[in-house]
Order: C-alpha cells, then structure tokens, then sequence
C-alpha cells in the first residue's frame, strides 16, 4: 500500500497537490510528500503517524515541518482536522462527500458511514429550532459486539485460577 508507492513518486500527483497548485499554494518537495501522505492515507493518521510516513520517503523532512504544512494545509481548508475524543488531532484530506464517523474504541479505527435517516433527523431538529441546518460533525464511539479475537491477537478471557483478581 503506502510503503511501497510512497518511494516512488515518478511523475504522479496527489490530488492534495493538484488541490494545493489549484489553491496557489507553493509546492516544495517536501509539501509535496507530505501531501502525497495525506492523499494516501485513509486512516485519519495524526501528524506522528504523517511524519512517520512522510520520513520513509525523504528522510530530511522534519516533524516540524510537517506541523506546519498540515496547519498551512487545514488553513486552505485542503485538510480536515478531527478530535476523536483522545487528544490527538487527525487528519483526512477535506472530502468532496460528507460522511461522519464511528471510532472504535479498542481499536482506535475510525470507520466512515453516511446514513440518511440521521441526516434527515439532524435537519428535522435545527428546522424545529429554526434554523437552516448547514453542517454537523458526528462521532459515535463504539466497542466491537463480537470482537474478532484472532485478528485482534487477544487472547480470549479465561479465569487463572489462584489469581483472586480474575475472577468475574
Ligand atoms: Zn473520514
């Protein structure tokens, strides 16, 4: 996935860069990389896991300079900024299509649905506090019903006995 088209850019544009060059922003080498990450990322990463990324591909970009470029990219509104509720900021690339998200809190994942029963709803409640209703972000935090034990590599509850802590 990433790893391996991350190093090799050839003459392949992100369509964060395309946006980017579009918005007159300059595009250096590393803004490009770094958008280049963000564009290929759709695991909402936070600006380690950019960085992370971004290094395995030019190994002079800095974690300072991808805070700025992400700051300079969310201020050009090319980069969406959420808060998933544990303090980290994470980013997508701002979407041409509104969605909202349910994080899974064991995981961490953030899993995107659209549902047009709730955005109805949401229109349905501003129009009652009338008001026109123009966005919503929304978050549902979640914990798996039936949690994929072999795929998570947790091993399946089981009481020690002699341990009086691993009871119920
Ligand atoms: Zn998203």
């Amino acid at each position: 996935m990433l790893r391996g088209v991350a190093l090799d850019f050839g003459d392949m544009t992100s369509k964060l860069e395309r946006i980017c060059r579009i918005r007159g922003l300059k595009m250096t080498d590393q803004r490009r990389v770094i958008a280049r990450v963000l564009s290929e990322s759709d695991d909402h990463p936070d600006v380690d896991q950019v960085y992370h990324r971004a290094v395995a591909a030019d190994p002079r970009i800095s974690i300072a300079t991808v805070y700025r470029t992400v700051k300079l990219f969310e201020e050009a509104n090319i980069l969406e900024r959420h808060d998933f509720g544990d303090g980290r900021a994470r980013y997508e690339e701002a979407a041409e299509e509104h969605h909202d998200h349910l994080i899974d809190m064991r995981s961490g994942k953030v899993l995107e649905f659209t549902n047009d029963e709730i955005e109805r709803l949401q229109r349905e409640v501003a129009a009652n506090m009338g008001y026109r209703l123009v966005g919503h972000r929304l978050e549902l935090y979640g914990v798996p019903v039936e949690p994929d034990v072999e795929e998570r590599g947790v091993k399946p509850f089981e009481p020690q006995p002699g341990k009086p802590d691993a009871g119920d």
